[in-house]
């Protein structure tokens, strides 16, 4: 048995993945060598948080995936109706309360040649969900993390959520080596970009929310446009526009947003303390109408 398959035989009995049309045991679940997923990145992704085992904000990851699948010209895999379909189901069979579906659609397995191959309309299509222990989670956000900052040596289209992901998983691994939860990007002018898998916020001393704006420089966080939302209901002040790192050193509150992480307080940035190094109040105040709408019941 090789190492791989030992380490996923090791995964939680009963979890099952769907790829290529197949419910199948996790330690099963394949593609194939010659994938363009596996051999050039040549694939994007999305992940829904599951809570109370309804998908968040899932027309927002569907529009993003029709979106970044466009812009790399992968057809949908699907019809959105039967993917919903497919995303439910792979919820149901894992049985998830609390926790994660990832969606990956590569461009599919053909012979190895960079450009495009003319025949290129047989996407694959992998879903894996697993199970998010929301107590840690919440330990962690009423105490809140550290993030170290890094220069962003991404490519110049991080609009696309791309499985490109290899600086992102250096500088998540680095973060993690300095004692920090995230790693926040930082262009070559000083501007905060984003996390490595988060969006990136402050308040500053004034009281304004700062949020760097859209373009291709981050990924249009589906939870950003919901905390965006929550913030204007809320009266806060918001902006969003660039921030230095040095404005975030000195700022009053920071966090950060994913469907991951929901609204996650940083209470220190490269060692140093963000205010007294506790969560900030607009934080809580958008973490818990956050959390208000993903607990809300569905009408
Ligand atoms: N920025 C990056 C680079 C990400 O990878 C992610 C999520 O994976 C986000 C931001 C947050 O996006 P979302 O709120 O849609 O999870």
């Amino acid at each position: 048995m090789s190492t791989i398959t030992r380490e996923y035989s090791r995964s939680p009995a009963g979890r099952i993945a769907y790829v290529e049309g197949r419910y199948l045991p996790h330690g099963q679940a394949c593609v194939h060598i010659e994938d363009r997923g596996l051999q050039f990145a040549d694939s994007v992704y999305e992940v829904c948080a599951i809570q109370a085992g309804r998908l968040l904000d899932e027309r927002g990851h569907l529009d993003r995936l029709e979106r970044s699948l466009l812009e790399i010209k992968i057809p949908m895999p699907m019809e959105r109706a039967s993917l919903r379909a497919v995303m439910r189901e792979t919820v149901r069979r894992n049985r998830i309360v609390h926790g994660l579906l990832y969606m990956q659609v590569t461009r599919g397995a053909y012979r190895r040649d960079h450009a495009i191959p003319q025949s290129a309309h047989r996407p694959t299509l992998i879903l894996t969900a697993r199970q998010l222990d929301f107590a840690v989670l919440e330990r962690r956000r009423s105490q809140g993390v550290r993030v170290v900052s890094m220069p962003d040596q991404r490519w110049a289209r991080c609009d696309i959520k791309s499985t490109a992901l290899l600086p992102n998983v250096l500088a998540k691994s680095q973060a993690r080596e300095q004692g920090a939860y995230e790693a926040w990007f930082v262009d070559h002018q000083g501007f905060v970009t984003e996390g490595s898998s988060t969006n990136a916020w402050i308040v500053t001393r004034d009281g304004i929310l700062l949020t760097r704006p859209l373009s291709p420089d981050i990924l249009p966080g589906v939870t950003r446009a919901g905390v965006l939302r929550a913030a204007r209901e809320a009266g806060i002040r918001v902006e969003e526009r660039a921030f230095t790192l040095e404005e975030a050193y000195a700022a009053r509150e920071a966090f950060f947003t994913a469907a991951t992480a929901w609204v996650m307080p940083v209470v220190e940035i490269d060692g140093r303390p963000v205010a007294n190094a506790h969560p900030g109040e607009i934080t809580e105040e958008l973490a818990s109408r956050y959390r208000a709408f993903a607990e809300a019941p569905v009408d």
